[in-house]
């Protein structure tokens, strides 16, 4: 696959395969890029084929060389023994000699551009090659046989080739053509009823096969990349989901899930460092009045802003922000003791002052003030993480009854 599409490119390609699959495709074309697919598709398992079928071919080979070759020296009569088993031995020859560039293809250079070049010169070349090499038998006995194995090379090529149908076919005639006109130019004897009542009707075999196969083939290769492109779509919306599942709606902080998970791991880890790990709890002063005087969506634009502030005011990638829930959140602040922490805290004092949050109903600031409670402790085994979140939270209910706006440590 290419690298994976933009979303409503993907969107576009699905749309346009269903409508593809939707439509009879033989009057349908496929748009160029699905075009160069497809043709890459067919041509990646023609060279496959070729690849794993390199020691059956030459074995066949082999068997029907040394076959025709004693028929040949057996059955002919003798006054056409040597002329005839010198016509098998270039037949053989030139044969082989087409099987090997068949077989190479894979290995052949600019074989991603000359693909199709290559299987028209060896499709029509077989069937050429053989027509011409029927020829060369002066015995009617000889001469209806091969045109017999013209018959079977011409569908088998067309089978195999698993090309576009034109391409072949044309390939395929243009040999015809041109092996007939050879033999006409020299004279030779060839049964042309044969020929054009058996090789014509191969050659319409051949054209019907390979139809058939080409339409199976360009569903398949539809179907493929739907499900390939249906399945990234999938990948993307199960991140999505993933992300949505772990982030707070209204603040596009972390929510608790993703807190709870990420404190998890970093008590783990600070455990083994032995290192201080801290947490900064906050609560918004007197926000029940706020909303009851300014209205729901006035507090809820407060506590998006409260979050951008917070977001702010940590720096480093292992820090978290998150909402942990109503009015209340949560820093997480790995490899940080409280001094650390504390002046973290500062910062988002800071900040939040800064946003200047008129709150008429607040007893202490004219505006929007919140108190924070601040611990950090060295993990131990026997200490679990809810006790330094319980810590900071009685730090939180400690600024509060100190008369709130502040910032206190955890005892
Ligand atoms: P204190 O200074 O002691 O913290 O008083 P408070 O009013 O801030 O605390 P209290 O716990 O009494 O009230 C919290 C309020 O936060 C109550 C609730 O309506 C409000 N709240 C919780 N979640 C949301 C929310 O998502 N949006 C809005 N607008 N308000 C919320
Ligand atoms: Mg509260
Ligand atoms: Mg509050």
């Amino acid at each position: 696959m290419t690298a994976a599409p933009s979303a409503p490119d993907r969107e576009t390609r699905i749309q346009d395969i269903q409508s593809l699959l939707a439509s009879n495709l033989q009057f349908r074309s496929f748009r160029p890029e699905l075009e160069a697919g497809f043709i890459a598709h067919v041509r990646d398992r023609a060279q496959r084929l070729s690849r794993d079928s390199l020691g059956i071919t030459v074995v066949m080979y082999l068997i029907t060389a040394v076959m025709g070759w004693s028929q040949v020296g057996r059955f002919s009569a003798p006054q056409y023994r040597d002329g005839n088993l010198a016509a098998m031995g270039w037949l053989l020859v030139v044969e082989g000699v087409l099987l090997a560039f068949v077989l190479s293809i894979p290995y052949l250079p600019g074989r991603e551009r000359f693909y199709r070049f290559y299987a028209s010169i060896s499709s029509g070349g077989a069937v050429g090659v053989l027509i011409y090499g029927a020829s060369l038998f002066p015995e009617p006995y000889f001469n209806v046989f091969l045109s017999y194995v013209v018959i079977l090379a011409t569908v088998v090529t067309y089978g195999v080739a698993g090309m576009v149908t034109r391409q072949t076919a044309v390939a395929c005639l243009a040999g015809v053509v041109i092996a007939v006109a050879a033999v006409a130019q020299q004279g030779l004897w060839l049964n042309f009823g044969y020929l054009l009542a058996y090789g014509g009707l191969a050659n319409v075999i051949g054209i019907l096969l390979s139809f058939l196969l080409e339409s199976r083939d360009r569903v398949t290769f539809l179907q493929s990349q739907l499900l390939a492109l249906e399945k990234d779509r999938l990948d993307e919306y199960a991140a999505e989901v993933e992300q949505l599942s772990r982030q707070d709606a209204l603040t596009g902080l972390a929510n608790r899930r993703h807190f709870d998970e990420t404190v998890n791991r970093e008590w783990g880890l600070a455990c083994r460092r032995q290192e201080s790990m801290a947490v900064i709890f906050l609560d918004v002063d007197f926000f029940k009045p706020y909303n009851d005087t300014y209205g729901h969506p006035a507090g809820d634009a407060v506590l998006q802003q409260v979050g951008m502030a917070l977001a702010a005011a940590v720096g480093r990638p292992a820090d978290l922000a998150a909402r942990y829930g109503g009015e209340e959140f949560v820093v997480l602040l790995p490899d940080t003791n409280l001094a650390g922490a504390c002046a973290i805290a500062e910062r988002i004092a800071g900040a939040i002052n800064a946003l200047a949050i008129p709150h008429s109903k607040s007893t202490v600031a004219p505006q929007i003030t919140v108190s924070m409670g601040v611990a950090a402790m060295i993990p131990s085994a026997d200490i679990r993480y809810a006790e330094l979140i319980t810590a900071a939270d009685q730090a939180v209910y400690a600024a509060k009854a100190a008369g709130r706006n502040r910032i206190m440590t955890a005892a």
